[in-house]
């Protein structure tokens, strides 16, 4: 046999175990724009909710026109990283928008989220300090603290008891940076974040949030947990994503104190030797925040839409994790009731993902159901409607 057929029958292998254990993961390929009502490959039409698309706006006409005007004015890609050539004025103005919608002092793009949590922790800090992680954080989070030498603690979701626990195992470090994700994707739990930063206040640590499910999403204006918890300018590392709320196409940030971005600049490896987010993208970010000052009607639609699904579904008699988001987790406790409930509502038209073990702990199965401003009263409606009925078809409701 040569390497690869060896190789091959070991790939084999552990795919057929992913697919045995039912977690093989399928791509479903959808032929519209992504939206509240989406068109997929079979010819059929569904109602999404299983999308970031939390404001609605990855189909908004005046993103559409200021990224194609971006393309006209800027071109299409910038071929080069950001220190190089890779900088335009509008690649400027975003930052200095995120630094203003935030209230932070500075702000760096990376391609992603996920680069920019894995090019944070290594450039700011050594083997003398400490990273004190919630249990739940993002994968992002988890590798780019693995890429960093600072001594690791960890503490259960949310837990404040342990999260104090580990500080004062950590006093024997020079710096402390804890870090937490703003929102908790399966649960839609948010961060504690005015607990957090008075222990961070008592043990001497700097708080990190990343906030790429709650920017957009949670406070009135949307600013995120710093704002939900009054916290604004307090938070000395924030996160987050335009690949979600903002918009849905793609660009991370981290924006914070003046010196960290600074450093993050000199020294971070995915803004140092990736490429620079396209001009179209950094357009239509412009228009985004410019969209976001003008008011709060897509905030104040979405919390409506929120606060409406989850009453009715209660009223129906679901079991919903008490959400601060717009993350809704409707519990089943099965991994098969989950996977049959999510194929009955997608043939009911509703698309909607089932979690199981491993994503989330054994015998807590449930559907995530994600709401968006983009949803009118007739879609939730709809949605409450077939989740109804397939619940009464599978014994869940009586
Ligand atoms: C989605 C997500 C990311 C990754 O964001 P991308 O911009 O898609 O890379 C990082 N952190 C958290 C908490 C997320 O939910």
């Amino acid at each position: 046999m040569n390497t690869y057929t060896k190789f091959q029958k070991h790939l084999q292998t552990e795919l057929a175990d992913i697919q045995s254990a039912g977690l093989y993961k399928q791509e479903r390929i959808i032929v519209s724009p992504q939206g509240a009502a989406i068109r997929v490959s079979t010819g059929q039409e569904v109602l999404n909710f299983c999308a970031n698309n939390y404001l609605g706006l990855s189909d908004n006409q005046e993103l559409i026109q200021a990224a194609k005007d971006a393309m006209d004015s800027r071109g299409f890609g910038m071929s080069s990283v950001r220190f190089i050539c890779g900088t335009q004025d509008i690649h400027k103005e975003l930052e200095a928008a995120i630094a203003k919608f935030f209230k932070t002092e500075d702000t760096i793009l990376y391609a992603a989220c996920f680069d920019a949590n894995g090019g944070v922790f290594e450039p700011l800090l050594t083997d003398q300090d400490a990273i004190i992680s919630d249990s739940l954080n993002h994968a992002s989070i988890i590798d780019g603290v693995r890429l960093c030498k600072a001594v690791r603690y960890r503490y259960a979701n949310a837990d404040m008891a342990d999260l104090e626990k580990q500080l004062k195992l950590a006093q024997s470090q020079r710096f402390r940076l804890i870090v937490t994700d703003g929102v908790f994707s399966m649960d839609g739990n948010v961060a504690p974040l005015d607990k957090i930063y008075e222990l961070a206040q008592k043990y001497g640590a700097m708080v990190m949030t990343d906030e790429s499910h709650s920017a957009g999403v949670v406070g009135k204006t949307g600013k995120g947990t710093p704002e939900l918890f009054n916290l604004e300018g307090k938070i000395d590392i924030i996160t987050g994503t335009l690949g979600k709320a903002f918009g849905g196409a793609i660009g991370g940030f981290t924006t914070g104190r003046k010196e960290i971005t600074d450093m993050l600049r000199q020294r971070s490896r995915p803004y140092l030797f990736s490429n620079s987010i396209p001009p179209s993208v950094a357009g239509a970010g412009i228009k985004m925040f410019e969209m976001m000052e003008r008011n709060n009607e897509l905030q104040d639609t979405l919390h409506e839409n929120t606060a409406y699904f989850v009453e009715k579904m209660k009223a129906a008699g679901f079991d919903i994790k008490p959400t601060q988001s717009s993350i809704c987790a409707v519990m089943l406790y099965d991994a098969k009731l989950s996977q049959d409930m999510a194929a009955k509502l997608l043939d009911e038209g509703i698309y909607v993902t089932g979690f199981y073990y491993p994503v989330v702990p054994k015998d807590l199965a449930r559907i995530r159901v994600q709401i968006s401003a983009g949803h009118k009263k007739e879609h939730l409606d709809k949605c409450i409607a077939a989740f109804t009925k397939t619940g009464k078809e599978l014994g869940i409701l009586k």
